[in-house]
């Protein structure tokens, strides 16, 4: 036996950082100009490294994800009800409540982390302007039936693409889907800029409105167009950004490789599934869920306690569904009845350390841990 704290922690993730020095010459040059933000020198570059990078028309930077959903919903005015997915990280649903719209969960697929597009139908009312999905994990959406329904019903479609950094599906970028997409480049995410977010737009105007928008309406040094918010990323943040481009393929080959080798550790134990992507994803491996089934010999939380004790530091994600915490639990859509699937896969997830400095012998202490229980 070896010795309790023998082995140093394991997180769930862990940032990405470049080398200090390799930082210090973009620190220098805004202490130079002394151009912290409004959109500055280094913000400008990384817009356009980032479409280019993302193979997409135009992109807002935001000071964070959350700040962009929210200015998201604000740029297409969406109101009264929208249709969303209670699998998810708490911002989604808050950023609806924060622009007083009722979120409305509905289940996701079965075999999916994804909403279910069967069941939106059912769920839209007069009320119901738009539908928000979550490309979950960096898995892509169903988005071709999506599409259907809301061009059918003439509803707005904003993805939250937390998770989508760099997914692509049917040969094209996730985030040329739907009427906007959302992305978070907060510390735990694939790709980060300290905090962060951007908004990702079909068109020019729409990208213009956008900004605005995120800058308190201004348009000039007289003209204030809407009610808007402060919501831009800072010059330290978006130089950093440009730094973590040059490094996000090799990020993104680590990880890759991470996941092959849980997936093959992992593969011959019985009651423990790793779903994959569709089929047809360029996807991100942003996280590395598992499910503990009914033939494992120990509970989902048995496993998860045991993984802490040994100081492996998983994460349920996502337990509690957004739709259990107190501010969501009363709505009808929030009832446990309505939501089979994303119950189930609450109860079953783990998330397993995944980050590109996980080393081979980490991975291989967490996999023999889950083969021994
Ligand atoms: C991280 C995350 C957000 C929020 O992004 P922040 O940059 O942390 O504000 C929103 N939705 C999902 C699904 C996320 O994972």
């Amino acid at each position: 036996m070896k010795p309790i704290g023998e082995n140093p922690p394991i997180y769930v993730t862990q940032p990405t950082l470049p080398p200090l020095e390799d930082f210090l010459p973009y620190l220098q040059e805004i202490w130079a100009n002394k151009i912290l933000t409004n959109g500055g020198p280094f913000h400008q570059q990384l817009e356009q490294a980032l479409a280019d990078y993302l193979g997409v028309k135009h992109i807002s930077l935001f000071a964070n994800g959350t700040l962009a959903l929210m200015t998201a919903l604000q740029a297409l005015r969406i109101t009264g009800e929208v249709i969303t997915t209670p699998y998810s990280f708490v911002a989604t649903a808050h950023s609806l409540l924060w622009n007083g719209i009722t979120p409305v969960f509905i289940d996701i697929a079965p075999g999916s982390f994804n909403m279910d597009p069967a069941k939106i139908e059912a769920a839209i009312t007069p009320q119901t302007t738009a539908i928000m999905p979550v490309h979950c994990y960096g898995h892509p959406c169903d988005v071709e039936q999506i599409e259907t329904i809301a061009s059918n019903y003439g509803l707005k479609v904003i993805y939250d693409a937390a998770h989508a950094f760099g997914v692509h599906s049917g040969g094209s970028s996730v985030m040329n889907q739907g009427d906007l997409s959302v992305l978070s480049f907060h510390a735990t995410k694939v790709f980060n800029t300290f905090e962060g977010g951007a908004i990702v737009s079909p068109d020019a105007k729409t990208k213009r409105h956008i900004d605005h928008l995120k800058n308190f309406g201004f348009v000039d040094e007289v003209t204030v167009v809407a009610a808007g918010i402060n919501g831009k990323m800072n010059e330290v943040s978006a130089a950093l950004g440009l730094l973590q481009l040059k490094t996000i393929d090799q990020a993104l080959q680590q990880r890759a490789s991470i996941d092959a080798m849980y997936r093959s550790g992992l593969a011959t134990i019985s009651g423990i599934e790793c779903p994959a992507p569709p089929e047809g994803t360029v996807t991100n491996h942003a996280y590395f869920p598992i499910l503990v089934q009914q033939d494992y010999p120990l509970s989902r939380d048995a496993l998860f306690q045991k993984m802490r004790d040994a100081s492996i530091f998983a994460r349920r994600y996502f337990y509690p569904l957004i739709s259990n915490f107190p501010m969501y639990r009363g709505m009808p859509s929030a009832a446990s009845a309505n939501l089979p699937n994303a119950s189930r896969m609450a109860s079953q997830v783990i998330c397993l350390p995944m980050y590109p400095g996980l080393s081979t012998a980490q991975l291989e202490q967490i996999v023999q841990l889950i083969r021994t229980a």
